[in-house]
C-alpha cells in the first residue's frame, strides 16, 4: 500500500535544482501557479515523463498539473482553456492504445493527490471514491467487508479507478461481471468551462429532468442533446452496437438511457463518461457499485491439439456457469518454458497442447467444485476435442496457473531485437461463437503480412489479445501495422464484433471509429462531444476527431483527421546512440535496447508487494519510477534531450542519484529493465567526464576507512560523538548528521578466526571446503555474523577458511559508479580465487550484496573462464546451506516449526533481484523457526545511499514502509541478512539494537559444544 499521508512522502522537488518552464508555456505555467494549490510542472523533464503511456505512442504535452481537489481541477481547466491549451486527465498512464498521450495538452495527473476513498457503504454495496485511487488499494480496503470492485484489469495493482472509468476497463472475470460501465453509478466531473456536473440517474421527464433542462446552461444542453441524439439514432444504435459482453469503442450511446430497477426510463450521463477517455470532462468523484467476493474458486485447464478446437469449445464452456474462460497458446508455453521466471508454471501442461482453455468456477455459482469439473470433463474430454485437463483446487495451484496466464505480455514484450509484438489491434472482440472462424481468418491476415502472433486472453468474452510481431522503427513495419488494422477491422465487422473490447480507442483506434459505427453515429458522437465540450478542449483527437479544418476544435498537434501512424514512440526517424560501455550489455542486446525495453506498462508504480520501485513508493512521483528514469534515459540517447544533458546536475541528481540501485526492477519489471545497471554505467561515464566527488571516493574506498576505524576502535567509535564532529562530516563529505554511523570492532573477524587457530573441521574429514569472504562490514564492524557463519558451517561438517589475500568485493565502488576500481577488485579476486575454486573450494558470503557482486556484476565487469568459475562458486551463506541441504547435518535438537519462536524475515533486494532470496527462509524453517517472509521493498539504505545528507529523508521514508511491514508481522523479532538493512532497522524509534543476520539465529540453534575442537 502506498504511503497514505502526503506529508509522509518525500519529493524530488526538495533537491535544489533548476527546473525552468519551457518558453512556449511560461505564461500559462505562471497563470496556473497563481490559481492551483497542487504542483505545476512545465519543464523539459516533466513533459518527457508524461509524453508516453503503455502504448506505442509518444507526444509531449504542454506540461503537468497535480490537482489536490476539485477546485484545483476547475482552476486548471479554466486557466488552460483561456490560454488556448487543451486538457488531458490522467491516472497511472498504463493505457495501451495511446489514450493517455496528449500532444500539447495540460495533463492533469489525478493519481498524485486525488486518490481518496471517501465513503464505503457495505450494506448498500457501494463506494464513493476519488478517481486517483489504485484499484488494488480500493479492493484491499473493501476486503474487510467481503466486497470488491468487480472489473479486474490485469493492471489493477497500479491502475487508477478513474483511468478504468476513462477506459471502461475490465478483466478476466468479465464473463461473470461485465465491465466498468455496469458498476459506475454516478460521477462528478469538471467540464471544459470549469463547471461541475453531477452525472447520475435522472428520470426522463420527471420534475428533476424539467428543472435541469429548463436552465440556460451547459448542463441543460448536454441532457437535451444526449436524449435527442439517442432517440433520433435509436435504430442505428440497435443495429450498429454489437451484442457483446465487452464493447469499448466509441461512446456508450447504447447504455446512457435505460430502464432502472424501479422500471423508470432514466438518462445517466455517468454511463457516457465511462469509456470517454477523458474527452468529455475530468472525473473528480465516482459512486461505484460493488460485488461480494466469492469465498473459494477452482480451475480446470483443458488442453487441445489445435487453436480452432479450443476456440470452438468457448461458447460451450459458457453454458457451465463459469466465472472466467481464458486462452493460452503454444507460443506462450514455448516462451514460458524458455524463461527463468515462468518455466516451472508450464510444467503441468502436456507438450502436445497447441492451445488451452482455463475455466474458473466460483463458490457463489457452484457448491461442489469436483462435481462441476466432472461435468465439464465429460463435455470437453469425453465428448469434446480436449485431450487432457489440469485441475487446480488449492490456492497455490490456482495461483500458478494464473501466473502462467498473466505471463503472456511480459514474456512477449521481452522478446529480443526491434521486431516486437506491439499492441494496436490487441483487444478486438467478437461474439464467442464466431471465435473459431475469426481466428482462422486472422491467421490469414497475418500470413499475408508475413508475420505471426501469440494468442491469449479472455476467450469467454470473445476478446483475444493478438499482437502481431512488427518492427515499428521501419516504414514498412508501420505500413504493415496500418494495413493489418484495416484488414482486421473489416474482419471484426464481418463477425459482428468491436474493434476494442478492453483497452479503448486512443490513438490506435480512433481513426477507425467511423468505420465501426457508420456516418450517422459518427455524427452523433461529434454532437455529444460538442454538447459537453463546445470548443473540443478535452483531450482532442480521441474517440472522435475533426474531419475538416473548419470543424470546431483547438489547433493542437493532432489537428484534423486521425491516423494511427502518427505520434509513434518509435518510427523511421527514431535513432538512438549506442554508447561505448564499460559494463557488458551483450545479454541485454546493448545499452539502448535495455533502455527501450521499457514499454510504459507502469508496473513500477505498484505500491504493494515486490521490491520495485522503492523511490516511487516513498514519493508517488513519476520521475522516481523505473519508467520515469527509462523515459528520460531514452530521451537522452535518442536526441530529445541535448547530448550533454546526461552530465547536467539535474540528470545526475534527480534521474540517476535518486535510484537507490536496489535491482528490484531487474526481477520485478516484466521486461527486466535493469535500471541499477544502467545507472552505474552512466555514473561511471560521468565520473570519467567530470570526476567523482570526495564523498563518492570515500564510499568507494570504504574498506580503507573501515580498516582504520577498526584499528583505532573504540576511539574511532567515540569520535563521531564529539560535539561538532557530525557537522564537520556533513560539511566535508555530505554525510547526514542525523544518521547513526556504523561502529567498528577492534577485533576483526579475521583476527578472531586466526586467534582460534583456523577451522574446527579438518580438510581431510570435510566433504566441502569454504572460503568465507571477509567482507568489509562483517570483518570490521559486525564480526558476530561472520562468527556465526563459521560456526554453523563447521557444525554442518564444512571446513572453513578466511582468505587473507582477497581485495574488497568492489560492491561499494560499483554502486558509486567507480567501475575502474570495481573491475580492478573483481580482477584481483577472480585471479586469486579461481585456482582455489578449481580445487574444489566454494566462496561463501555473509553480506548478500557482496555475494551478488560476485555472482552477477563480476560477469558484467569481466570476461573469461576465471570470472565464470568464481561467479558460479559464490553463495550467500544461507543460499549455500540450502542449496546443498547442509543444514540437515546441523545438530539441532528440536526442528519442529515454531520450536525456536517466530521471526520476520526482511530479504536483501540484491538477492531478491537475482531470485536468491528464498534460501534463508527454508533453512530457518528447518531449524525450528516460524518464518514470515516480509513482502517488503528496499530498506532505503542501499549501501551508502541512506548516509547521504540529501537522501537521508528519502531513505527514512522508504524505511518506514519496511517498518510498517515489520509491525504488521507476527514475528517475535526481525532478521535481515543485509548490513545496511540491519542499520536502518536498528534506527527505528524505540529500538536500540540492530537486529540479527539470519545466520545468527540459525547458529543460536546449535548446542554450545559445536565449536569446541579446532584443527587446521
Ligand atoms: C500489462 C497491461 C495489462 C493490462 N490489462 C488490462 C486488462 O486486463 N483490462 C483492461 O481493461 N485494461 C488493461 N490494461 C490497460 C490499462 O491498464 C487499464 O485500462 C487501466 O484501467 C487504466 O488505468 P490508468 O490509471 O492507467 O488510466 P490512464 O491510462 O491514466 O487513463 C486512461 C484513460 O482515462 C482517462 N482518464 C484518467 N483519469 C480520468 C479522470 N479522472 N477523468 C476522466 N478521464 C480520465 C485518460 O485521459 C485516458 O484516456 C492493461 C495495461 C497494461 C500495460
Ligand atoms: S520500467 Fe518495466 S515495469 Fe516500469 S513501465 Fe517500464 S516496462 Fe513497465
Ligand atoms: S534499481 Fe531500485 S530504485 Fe532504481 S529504478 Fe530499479 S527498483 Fe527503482
Amino acid at each position: 500500500m502506498a504511503i497514505e499521508n502526503v506529508e509522509d512522502t518525500w519529493s524530488a522537488q526538495e533537491l535544489d535544482l533548476d527546473r525552468p518552464d519551457v518558453d512556449a508555456y511560461r505564461d500559462l505555467a505562471e497563470a496556473l501557479r497563481s490559481r492551483v494549490s497542487g504542483g505545476v510542472e512545465f519543464d523539459e523533464y516533466a513533459r518527457i515523463l508524461y509524453a508516453t503511456d503503455g502504448s506505442i505512442y509518444r507526444a509531449e504535452p504542454a506540461g503537468v498539473v497535480y490537482p489536490t481537489d476539485t477546485d484545483d481541477v476547475r482552476a486548471a481547466v479554466e486557466v488552460a482553456t483561456s490560454h488556448g491549451v487543451p486538457i488531458m486527465p490522467r491516472g497511472t498512464g498504463s493505457s495501451l492504445a495511446g489514450q493517455t498521450v496528449g500532444p500539447g495538452c495540460v495533463v492533469l495527473d489525478l493519481s498524485r493527490h486525488m486518490d481518496g476513498i471517501l465513503d464505503i457503504r457495505p450494506g448498500e454495496q457501494t463506494a464513493h471514491i476519488q478517481p486517483g485511487v489504485v484499484q488494488d488499494d480500493l479492493d484491499d480496503t473493501l476486503a474487510e467487508y467481503g466486497l470488491k470492485f468487480a472489473p479486474d484489469p490485469a493492471s489493477s495493482n497500479r491502475a487508477s479507478v478513474g483511468g478504468g472509468i476513462g477506459n471502461n476497463s475490465t478483466g478476466a472475470h468479465s464473463v461473470r461481471y461485465g465491465i466498468t460501465d455496469a458498476y459506475t453509478d454516478a460521477v462528478k466531473a469538471v467540464l471544459s468551462d470549469g463547471s461541475l456536473i453531477h452525472a447520475r440517474e435522472v428520470v426522463i421527464d420527471s420534475p428533476e429532468w424539467d428543472d435541469i433542462v429548463s436552465k440556460d446552461d451547459r448542463e441543460a444542453d448536454i441532457y437535451q442533446t444526449v436524449r435527442e441524439v439517442v432517440e433520433e439514432n435509436a435504430s442505428e444504435i440497435e443495429d450498429r452496437y454489437p451484442d457483446l459482453k465487452r464493447r469499448v469503442s466509441g461512446y456508450n450511446l447504447d447504455r446512457v438511457i435505460y430502464e432502472n430497477d424501479d422500471g423508470e426510463r432514466v438518462l445517466n450521463l455517468a454511463k457516457l463518461f465511462v469509456g470517454s477517455e477523458g474527452t468529455l470532462g475530468v472525473i473528480v468523484e465516482a459512486e461505484l457499485s460493488l460485488v461480494t467476493v466469492p469465498e473459494e474458486t477452482a480451475l480446470a485447464l483443458y488442453c487441445f491439439d489445435t487453436l480452432p478446437d479450443a476456440m470452438r469449445a468457448v461458447p460451450v464452456a459458457l453454458d457451465y456457469d463459469v466465472s472466467a474462460v481464458e486462452l493460452m497458446d503454444d507460443e506462450m508455453f514455448r516462451l514460458a518454458a524458455g524463461s527463468d521466471g515462468y518455466a516451472e508454471y508450464v510444467d503441468p501442461i502436456p507438450d502436445r497442447a497447441a492451445a488451452a482453455l482455463m475455466l474458473e468456477y466460483d463458490s457463489e455459482l457452484h457448491d461442489d467444485f469436483e462435481a462441476a469439473i466432472a461435468r465439464t470433463n465429460e463435455r470437453f474430454l469425453d465428448n469434446g476435442a480436449a485431450f487432457d485437463v489440469v485441475e487446480a483446487y488449492t490456492d497455490a495451484d490456482q495461483a500458478d496457473l494464473w501466473k502462467l496466464r498473466k505471463a503472456a505480455i511480459p514474456l512477449l514484450m521481452s522478446m529480443d531485437g526491434d521486431p516486437k509484438p506491439y499492441p494496436f489491434i490487441e483487444d478486438a472482440t467478437v461474439p464467442p461463437a464466431e471465435l473459431a472462424e475469426y481466428v482462422e481468418k486472422f491467421e490469414e491476415v497475418l500470413a499475408d503480412h508475413d508475420t505471426s502472433a501469440a494468442y491469449f486472453a479472455h476467450a469467454g468474452s470473445g476478446t483475444l489479445h493478438i499482437r502481431p510481431i512488427l518492427n515499428l522503427k521501419e516504414e514498412s513495419g508501420i505500413e504493415d501495422m496500418h494495413s493489418i488494422t484495416d484488414d482486421v477491422t473489416d474482419l471484426v465487422l464481418e463477425h459482428n464484433g468491436s474493434f476494442s473490447g478492453e483497452h479503448g480507442d486512443g490513438m490506435a483506434r480512433t481513426e477507425f471509429t467511423p468505420k465501426m459505427y457508420g456516418e450517422d453515429l459518427w455524427d452523433a458522437f461529434k454532437q455529444v462531444k460538442t454538447a459537453f465540450d463546445p470548443q473540443w478542449w478535452m483531450h482532442p483527437g480521441n474517440v472522435v476527431y475533426r474531419d475538416d479544418p473548419d470543424d470546431i476544435g483547438p489547433d493542437a498537434d493532432r489537428g484534423v483527421g486521425a491516423d494511427m501512424r502518427e505520434n509513434l514512440r518509435y518510427g523511421p526517424d527514431y535513432q538512438s546512440l549506442e554508447p561505448q560501455t564499460t559494463l557488458d550489455f551483450a545479454d541485454e542486446g546493448g545499452f539502448s535496447e535495455l533502455v527501450e525495453l521499457c514499454n510504459g506498462c507502469g508496473t513500477c508504480r505498484q505500491t504493494d508487494g515486490d521490491v520495485m520501485c522503492p523511490t516511487y513508493r516513498a514519493s508517488e512521483e513519476e520521475v522516481q519510477t523505473t519508467r520515469g528514469r527509462a523515459n528520460l534515459l531514452r530521451s537522452a540517447i535518442s536526441g530529445d534531450l541535448s547530448e550533454d544533458e546526461i552530465h547536467s546536475d539535474r540528470f545526475q541528481e534527480e534521474v540517476l542519484d535518486l535510484c537507490v540501485g536496489c535491482k528490484g526492477c531487474k526481477s520485478d519489471c516484466p521486461t527486466g529493465v535493469d535500471m541499477a545497471k544502467l545507472k552505474t554505467e552512466l555514473k561511471h561515464q560521468h565520473h570519467e567526464a567530470e570526476g567523482a566527488s570526495l564523498r563518492e571516493r570515500l564510499f568507494a574506498n570504504i574498506d580503507t576507512a573501515s580498516k582504520l576505524g577498526s584499528a583505532l576502535a573504540p576511539i574511532s567509535n567515540w569520535a563521531t560523538d564529539i560535539p561538532g564532529a557530525r557537522a564537520v562530516m556533513q560539511k566535508l563529505f555530505g554525510i547526514a548528521s542525523e544518521r547513526e554511523l556504523p561502529t567498528f570492532s577492534r577485533e576483526t573477524l579475521q583476527d578472531w578466526f586466526d586467534d582460534r587457530g583456523g577451522s574446527t573441521v579438518s580438510r581431510a574429514e570435510a566433504d566441502r571446503k569454504v572460503l568465507l569472504f571477509p567482507d568489509t562490514y562483517t570483518n570490521y564492524s559486525y564480526p558476530t555474523a561472520g562468527k556465526a557463519a563459521v560456526e554453523t558451517l563447521e557444525a554442518a561438517g564444512v571446513h572453513v577458511t578466511i582468505p587473507d589475500d582477497t581485495a574488497p568485493s568492489g560492491r561499494a565502488a560499483y554502486s558509486t559508479g567507480m567501475l575502474d576500481l570495481a573491475r580492478e577488485r573483481a580482477e584481483t579476486n577472480a585471479n586469486r580465487l579461481s585456482d582455489r575454486v578449481a580445487e574444489g573450494w566454494d566462496i561463501v558470503f555473509v553480506e548478500p550484496s557482496d555475494a551478488v557482486m560476485f555472482q552477477d556484476e563480476y560477469r558484467d565487469l569481466l570476461d573469461g573462464s576465471e570470472v565464470s568459475r568464481v561467479a558460479e562458486s559464490a553463495y550467500g551463506v544461507l543460499e549455500y546451506l540450502d542449496t546443498f541441504r547442509l543444514d540437515d547435518a546441523l545438530p539441532v535438537e528440536d526442528r519442529s516449526l515454531g520450536a525456536a519462536g517466530a521471526v520476520s524475515y526482511h530479504g536483501h533486494c540484491n538477492q531478491k533481484g537475482t531470485n536468491k532470496d528464498h534460501h534463508a527462509v527454508g533453512v530457518m524453517r528447518r531449524v525450528g523457526y516460524e518464518v514470515d517472509p516480509l513482502d517488503s521493498t528496499c530498506c532505503g539504505m542501499a549501501g551508502s545511499f541512506g548516509y547521504h545528507d540529501e537522501h537521508y529523508d528519502l531513505s527514512k521514508t522508504i524505511g518506514r514502509l519496511l517498518f510498517d511491514k515489520v509491525e504488521e508481522s507476527d514475528g517475535d523479532r526481525v532478521v535481515a541478512p543485509g548490513g545496511s538493512c540491519r542499520s536502518q532497522l536498528g534506527d527505528r524509534d524505540g529500538i536500540d539494537e540492530i537486529p540479527p543476520h539470519p545466520i545468527e539465529v540459525v547458529a543460536e540453534r546449535l548446542p554450545d559444544t559445536a565449536t569446541t575442537s579446532r584443527s587446521a
